[in-house]
């Protein structure tokens, strides 16, 4: 409950791997399907996708978003995938308000990438709620997307809910073949150092990840699928805790964690994290 004794929306990062999750049912999809069913109906969504990095900072104002297939070499029925949920450009315009003076693109030209229609098809698959999404400013440090996330803070209050989409591991060079490939040793372990920091509060660590050396290196080459995460711990309120709802590793170098914080009641996180 927020001042106003309204519920406060929760926010969740979803760790979405392979984009053939979106045709798949397994443990990771469940989850995010049990996300979506145990939150409070949102009046909008607002996505922060791994696969929307731009120069400035952006949101999708138009009415109708189209679904992007933003990926080479999947089978024709992800090609095929469809996800139409309706826009909300008085969103993106309440966007360009609360981030003032910063700049927020409105725009026209992008839509609903992989990185949010690949878990929202599980989580909301009636693609019935309005969705937005923010770009992340590629040109920013860490700290930047971590404080932009805070200041999004006063949409929970507007029954606005806000989801990360990337992945803590993700390393495409070094993935490995097979359905029971072992997650690397360093995978796991900036993997589990990440997880405990969310667990704690620790955001600072969050936000320093660079510093845990060689794990770091490896499991984040490239900060685009890390980056979603910091905008959602940054909007952890004071008093809430993370909680997680599935973890696990894909390919061996594919984190797959996905978190919440404000969760209702009655909602059990996974009590099985490998
Ligand atoms: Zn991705």
């Amino acid at each position: 409950m927020n001042t106003a004794g309204k519920a406060r929306m929760p926010v969740i990062f979803f760790g979405h791997g392979s984009p053939m999750n979106t045709l798949e049912h397994n443990r990771y999809t469940e989850a995010w399907r049990a996300l979506g069913a145990n939150v409070p109906k949102p009046k909008a969504i607002l996505a922060i996708s791994a696969h929307w990095l731009t120069r400035g900072t952006a949101a999708t104002a138009m009415a109708s978003p189209p679904t992007i297939h933003d990926f080479g070499g999947f089978p024709q029925a992800l090609f095929d995938m469809q996800y139409p949920a309706p826009g909300d450009p008085a969103l993106a315009a309440r966007l360009r308000e609360l981030l003032a003076p910063l700049p927020v693109h409105l725009d026209q030209s992008w839509g609903l990438d992989h990185g949010t229609w690949s878990v929202l098809a599980h989580a909301f698959p009636d693609a019935d709620t309005p969705v937005v999404q923010l770009s992340m400013d590629g040109t920013k440090p860490a700290r930047f997307h971590y404080e932009l996330g805070q200041r999004l803070a006063p949409l929970r209050d507007e029954d606005v809910l806000i989801v990360g989409s990337g992945n803590v591991v993700h390393n495409l060079m070094l993935m490995r073949r097979g359905e029971s490939a072992p997650a690397y040793d360093w995978a796991r372990r900036f993997n589990e150092r990440v997880r405990a920091a969310l667990a704690s509060g620790e955001h600072q660590a969050l936000i320093d990840f660079e510093r845990w050396g060689e794990d770091a290196r490896l499991s984040v080459p490239t900060p685009e699928h890390y980056l979603p995460l910091l905008y959602i711990a940054g909007l952890q309120v004071e008093g809430e805790s993370m909680a997680f709802a599935v973890d696990g590793y894909e390919a061996g170098s594919l984190g797959m964690l996905s978190a919440a914080a404000g969760m209702p009641a009655g909602w059990r996180g996974a009590a099985d994290l490998p």
